[in-house]
This record gives structure tokens, sequence and C-alpha cells, in this order.
């Protein structure tokens, strides 16, 4: 079965004026379609591949040839990125405001506030040097932020994750700071998004991820 791009869970427009129109357009119809493309054509004709999820293609890279290994890291990888980034967004109202519940708790164990969490996630991704995401993490029982290069996501494993300095978990939030994801409307100001973005961050649905993993 040949992976295909997931609809969108609401309208091009629906995260304006966090994200404007033309950005989810490109980014969901172009950048998304071309990872979802090349991810099939690395794996097609290999069976022993194409009967995996991607998440499992990206969870195990040592079991991909070494010919394709490349391809299904950075397409894979984007495939299921981004999947997961139109997922824990949501428009103004459904999304913004604070986490609840058990997430909620967790944040505060590990990061003291909800605002120190925030902090430590702008930062992550403010320095994440060239195209990559900031991810939450649940690592070990705890929640932890660490932040990815290119398309690499945490899922993956830390042999291939730390020599880029990232650390491997299962993750329950990511923000995409490829220039791809921004530049349309904010250039240069990297920061600038990312403190706009948690305006529209679908907390509940971050939530029901970190509860799947218990
Ligand atoms: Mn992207």
């Amino acid at each position: 079965m040949a992976f295909t791009l997931p609809a969108l869970p609401y309208d091009f427009s629906a995260l304006e004026p966090v994200i404007d129109t033309q950005t989810m357009q490109i980014h969901h119809g172009k950048h998304h379609q071309a990872y979802v493309t090349n991810l099939n054509n690395a794996i097609a004709g290999k069976a022993e591949l194409e009967s995996k999820s991607a998440e499992d293609l990206i969870r195990n890279l040592a079991a991909v040839p070494d010919g394709v290994r490349g391809a299904v890291r950075n397409n894979g990888g984007g495939h299921v990125n981004h999947s997961m980034f139109w997922q824990i967004m949501a428009p103004k109202g459904t999304g913004g405001g604070e986490p609840t519940g058990p997430l909620a708790d967790a944040i505060k164990t590990a990061f003291g506030s909800l605002g120190d969490f925030k902090a430590r996630l702008q930062d992550a991704g403010v320095k994440r040097f060239g195209s990559g995401w900031a991810w939450l993490i649940v690592k070990d029982g705890q929640l932890a932020v660490t932040s990815t290069a290119n398309q690499d996501n945490p899922m993956m494993a830390e042999s291939i994750l730390a020599p880029t300095g990232a650390t491997s978990g299962r993750p329950i939030l990511g923000v995409d700071v490829w220039e791809h994801a921004y530049y349309l409307k904010y250039q240069n100001r990297r920061p600038d998004y990312l403190a706009a973005w948690w305006d529209v961050v679908n907390w509940a649905k971050v939530g029901e991820l970190f509860a799947a993993g218990h």
C-alpha cells in the first residue's frame, strides 16, 4: 500500500493569523506531498518495506537497506512529522489556551510551569541551526524537550540522533522550524513564529498522545 497525503483536519485558512493560508497550502500540498511521493518512490518494489508503517520504517532505520536508508530517513521522517504537526494544531478557540489534566501535571513536574516549558521549547526551536523541529517527548516516563535536524524524528534510534544533538523519545508535540513553515509571514523572525504558534496548539490532542503511551 502506497502512503498517501492525509487531509488537513481544518481549512487552509483556519490557522490565520498565526499561520497564513498560502503557507498552509504550500506546506501541506507541496512539501508534505513531496515527502509522501519520495517515500513511496524510495520503497517501491521492496515488499519488506512496503508492508511497514511509516513509523515502523523510521523507528528501525537499521532494517532499511543502505541504498534507500537516507531517503527513508528524510522522507519517512517528513511524512511522520507533518502528519503529527497538522493534528496537534487547531483553529484559535479550539487551539491555544492551556493543557489540562495529567499532561498539565506532567509539564509542571518536568519544567516547573507551563511558561517555563514554552520558553524551553522556543529556545530549542530558535537554536536549531538550519532546518529541523523542536519537540516535547516522553523519555523514561518523564517529559523532556529536544530538537532534531532536518526531518529526523525523536522515535528514531538514539544512535541516529545523538550525532545531531538530538535525543530519542516518544514525541507528543512537535513544531516545524524549517523556513518553509513560516517564511512568507515571518521572514527571518523565527522567534516571533514560535511565540505566536502557541495560539494554535491543540492541547486536547497533545493530551491524547500523552495518555496513549501510558
Ligand atoms: Mn514542514
